[in-house]
């Protein structure tokens, strides 16, 4: 690795920056997982992410893994080999999702948008409606899709299956919105929704995070296809006992114990209200310089990771390569379709304005060095005009 002094100012929207809290808390013995303290310690776990779904009927998994190992329990827990489910591919993310369903044997239904708008809510609603022999069993949405910076309406999707009366299950993908941003699971009638340890949650990668509604369980009691290490079975146990069927990775979950110490310190309302804020201030800077966001309605666009078109011309890789070689920053790359066209500003978990200014204040010394027309200083001072005015004092009932 070449010698780079000072900070690496990461700013990929996951893994996030960790807490120094959190990494000193994951500095840990190993312990007995089976001895008699460490159930009560998963328990409390399981107990503090609940808030983060707003859900109290759920059962909460935690599966060493990642995002898509729980995106893949999911799918194998609660569906039968050649179900039909209901897709829209709008990001790399969700994507992906609908390849792992045709990989695992689904019958894939997809609805192809483009990358920068949202989950199609009204041809969903069209579709569902025609299904009168309720054909489609699962309709998956990604919350937020990460590489596009586009946040869905997860509510809208909800209210297109009750209209139908629909029974189909609703999966969502929360990786890089749970936790940063409002998410109902309860509320919206999310039937599983699944995030993962690196994003919003501020702790390293390796777990992959479920909550599985009780209407997801009963389907789990009688589905088909198969699962071993991934069985929804045995983490019903564990969300008991709060002892693992296999070795759990224990320093990670000290690391998420400290995470959701903070979380919960700071508030989840408080932690909402400062994501909304600045990525506010981030948008302003990106509007300043004359640039395009990848969301194509403000309405769309994500308080956790913005994808920042670059002018005609200029090579976003180039953006991305200087950024790091000559001010030791990392952004985030634009994923396939999106290569070369979009560099990314995550701004989920650990994160302040200060750090805000740092990435816009980056971005333009290294959009400028890739040829783009960037009047220093132009960016930062949008987001300064934001970050002027105090954060609201957020009421810790409003949770
Ligand atoms: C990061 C991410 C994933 C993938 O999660 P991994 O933890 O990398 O497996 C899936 N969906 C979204 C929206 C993501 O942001």
């Amino acid at each position: 690795m070449p010698f780079r002094p000072g900070l690496n100012h990461l700013y990929i929207p996951g893994p996030t920056n960790v807490p120094e809290q959190v990494r000193m808390a994951m500095n840990v013995a190993q312990q007995d997982q089976r001895g008699p303290e460490f159930g009560a310690f998963v328990l409390s776990i399981l107990r503090d992410l609940k808030p983060l779904f707003a859900t109290a009927d759920a059962t909460v998994m935690l599966f060493p893994g990642s995002g898509t190992g729980a995106w893949e329990a999911a799918i194998v827990n609660t569906l039968n080999p050649g179900d039909r489910v209901l897709m829209a591919r709008h990001g790399q993310f969700s994507t992906l999702w609908a390849k792992m369903a045709a990989d695992l044997g689904l019958d894939v239904e997809i609805v192809d948008v483009a990358w920068g708008a949202g989950a199609p809510v009204s041809e969903f609603a069209r579709r569902l409606a025609a299904d009168r022999e309720g054909k489609i069993k699962a309709v998956f949405v990604t919350h937020n899709e990460t590489a596009t910076g586009v946040t869905s309406d997860v509510k809208g999707v909800r209210e297109a299956l009750d209209a139908s009366f629909h029974d189909a299950l609703l999966f969502v993908d929360g990786v890089s919105s749970i936790g940063s941003i409002p998410f109902r699971m309860d509320d919206w009638g999310v039937d599983l929704a699944v995030t993962g340890s690196q994003k919003g949650l501020m702790a390293p990668a390796g777990l992959g995070i479920l909550a599985v509604s009780p209407k997801a369980m009963r389907a789990a009691a009688t589905n088909t296809m198969r699962r071993s290490y991934f069985s929804f079975a045995d983490y019903a146990v564990t969300a008991q006992t709060g002892y693992f069927p296999a070795t759990p990775p224990t320093p990670l979950l000290h690391g998420l114990r400290a995470a959701l110490d903070r979380l919960h310190t700071e508030g989840l309302a408080n932690v909402h209200a400062r994501h909304a804020r600045l990525a506010a201030g981030v948008r302003a800077g990106v509007a300043a310089w004359g640039l395009e966001i990848c969301a194509e309605h403000p309405s769309l666009a994500s308080d956790t990771v913005t994808a920042i078109r670059t002018p005609e011309g200029v090579d976003a890789r180039d953006v991305i390569r200087i950024g790091l070689e000559r001010f030791n920053i990392s952004f985030g790359t634009g994923l396939s379709q999106l290569a070369g066209k979009v560099f990314r500003i995550g701004h989920l978990g650990d994160l302040n304005e200060g750090m805000c200014l740092t990435a816009l204040g980056l971005a333009e010394l290294s959009l400028s060095a890739a040829g783009a027309k960037i009047a220093f200083g132009s960016g930062v001072a949008a987001a300064q005009e934001i970050y002027d005015v105090a954060a609201p004092a957020v009421a810790l009932a409003a949770e």
